[in-house]
């Protein structure tokens, strides 16, 4: 009898519609409900000697269980249960989200079922609790869903009864959290699920049920776990039972991260970007110079943007040169002005961009390359707040703030004799070095999401992601020309890929793209393995089977005979195509069939 129940409660109930019709109805009693986890593992990879381990293109880190255990009881003990709580909860939905949209890529071609069970196969993989569906009814089109999910015990139980024993709540709020996270991120609209037994309590396992936030009953309990959530702010929509959209996942993290308010280019979440960005968040507030150093395509003029609107001066022009791009001749009337007939094709007169940035930020890019007479003018200009146009007499004022950019270290121009110390003293007041692509790599799936969404609105296409090679290959490239040299690749790719094919290598490089480090990734049985190439796997096969020709010791011309009559057959006698199978020309093959003949 114990089995037959424990049966029925592993059966999913399933009634996931699109468009109002039914698509599956299966009580999948005994079997398996989870889709094969290959195209999960596959994805996993620990790459030797590079201090990284990664699932899809993000970072992931290996850490004890002690060391949470120890976190927790940190929080636990430092702060009251409801903060440790909070916190902890956040953890847990912020990995749902960002396992939601993995569901949405890995498993963009499955039934809406199998993609749903990426997240509890996620969770499997990730090694936080065994995870398994007992009822799932979901209507995608009016937004209804029910949810409850058992697992025989998770990372949090176990720090629980090690630490402090039988506890009096139930205790697996990372868990739970996840459970909101992944459902509400994967659905579109916010999803509540509440642990109603913990096996921390002194319950068989744990169980948590999961209902749209509106249809739980509003009580105190359920104000402290949107709170946990921080999802209070959706409180004042329940009454009215209106359908809260949640944000994408991409959103959602920008606004974990404060990046709301920022241009769409500045994307990042890496510990380098995010320490640059803090420094211009800092300074924007103020109207010190500002100088950004990094390399060439870093994003260095989009920074210099961002700087502005972040600023006082918001409101006011954002005047941009480019100072390497510009004749030496022309470089002070570009920067203050000319006066018409000072000089042969000045036919009117015109500001430069000093005055044409007034109340606003003037950005000098590449600011290395001016030359020594005009570096002494921009000198006067900024020091005074002073110039004159060019053939004009009349001295002007200009209230600008000035942002500049180099791609050398103007210390470096100062001991080549190139640039102005008092210039540089003047800059480099606030230095923002911007890391390269190739220092930020946990920013390239974000950005690179960007750049595909640019590109298919752009060119109106559908493209439905990309291929795992595509991705591996992107994330160990060095992109010497950073960040607009992936946005290149990114719009190329976008235009060669077919429609509703996936972005593959060809796509991205002319020649083969980046040759990978050794990696490892996780086989069938658990265990890692060296990653085999398709070429390498080809490879392998051609040797084992060139090595069994000279093992039976088979005459070189009976193995082209063969070869050359087995190529013509597959191309139906069309000499032309078995050549090119052959990679000879027809000629070639003709002679070396008449010699055969001969
Ligand atoms: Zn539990």
């Amino acid at each position: 009898m114990e089995a037959g129940a424990k049966m029925s409660q592993l059966q999913i109930l399933e009634k996931i519609k699109v468009g109002g019709e039914s698509l599956a109805e299966e009580p999948a009693a005994g079997g398996s409900c989870f889709p094969d986890i290959g195209d999960l593992t596959d994805r996993l990879r620990f790459t030797v000697g590079d201090g990284n381990i990664r699932f899809d293109t993000q970072r992931v880190a290996l850490v004890h269980l002690s060391t949470l255990t120890r976190l927790r009881c940190e929080l636990l003990d430092g702060l009251c249960t409801s903060k440790a709580r909070g916190i902890l909860s956040r953890l847990g939905w912020e990995s749902g989200t960002r396992d939601a949209a993995i569901a949405r890529e890995v498993r963009s071609h499955c039934s809406l079922k199998d993609a749903f069970m990426t997240g509890p196969q996620l969770r499997n993989l990730q090694g936080a609790a065994a995870v398994r569906p007992v009822r799932i009814e979901a209507d995608v089109t009016v937004g209804d869903f029910y949810g409850e999910f058992i697992w025989p015990e998770s990372l949090e139980v176990e720090s629980q009864l090690s630490v402090y024993g039988i506890s009096d709540y139930p205790v697996c709020w990372i868990q739970t959290a996840y459970l909101s996270g992944y459902t509400s991120t994967f659905l579109g609209r916010p999803i509540l699920y509440r642990e109603v037994e913990c096996r921390a309590t002194g319950s068989k396992l744990c169980r948590a049920i999961g209902k749209p936030v509106e249809e739980w009953l509003w009580d105190d309990d359920l104000q402290e776990d949107l709170k946990a959530l921080q999802l209070e702010s959706f409180a004042s929509n329940f009454g009215s039972g209106r359908r809260v959209p949640v944000l994408p996942a991409v959103q959602q993290r920008r606004l974990n991260h404060d990046l709301a308010d920022l241009p769409t280019d500045v994307i990042g979440q890496s510990s380098s970007f995010t320490g640059a960005y803090h420094l211009v968040k800092k300074v924007a507030k103020t109207d010190a110079t500002v100088l950004f150093l990094g390399e060439t395509g870093v994003g260095k003029e989009v920074f210099a943007r961002t700087l502005h609107k972040l600023s006082r001066r918001q409101n006011g022009p954002f005047v941009a040169i480019n100072c390497a791009a510009i004749p030496e001749n022309l470089v002070e009337a570009e920067l203050f002005g000319v006066m018409r007939g000072s000089f042969t094709g000045a036919d009117v007169s015109r500001p430069g961009r000093f005055e044409r940035a007034s109340g606003g930020t003037l950005f000098l890019d590449e600011v290395s390359s001016l030359t020594l007479l005009a570096q002494t003018k921009l000198l006067r200009a900024i020091q005074e707040r002073e110039f004159e146009r060019v053939g004009d007499t009349i001295t002007r004022r200009s209230d600008v703030r000035i942002v500049a950019a180099s791609n050398v270290e103007l210390k470096d121009a100062v001991a080549a004799g190139t640039f102005r110390v008092d210039l540089q003293h003047r800059l480099d007041g606030f230095p923002i070095r911007l890391p390269p692509l190739r220092e930020r790599r946990d920013d390239i799936s974000l950005l690179v999401e960007h750049f595909m969404r640019r590109g298919l609105q752009r060119h109106g296409r559908t493209i439905s992601g990309f291929t795992q090679r595509a991705l591996d290959a992107l994330y160990n490239y060095d992109f010497p020309g950073n960040i607009r040299e992936l946005e290149n690749l990114i719009e190329r790719a976008v235009i060669l890929c077919e429609d509703n094919a996936r972005i593959d290598l060809v796509h991205l490089f002319s020649s083969g793209g980046p040759t990978l480090p050794a990696s490892l990734k996780v086989n069938r049985t658990g265990t890692l393995e060296k990653e085999v190439t398709e070429e390498c796997r080809c490879d392998e096969g051609l040797q084992a089977t060139l090595c069994g020709f000279v093992d039976e010791q088979i005459p070189l011309e009976e193995i082209e005979a063969r070869l050359l009559q087995i190529a013509v057959e597959k191309a139906g006698g069309n000499l032309a195509a078995a050549a090119r199978s052959l990679g000879v020309t027809r000629a070639q093959l003709a002679y070396r069939l008449k010699r055969k003949e001969a």
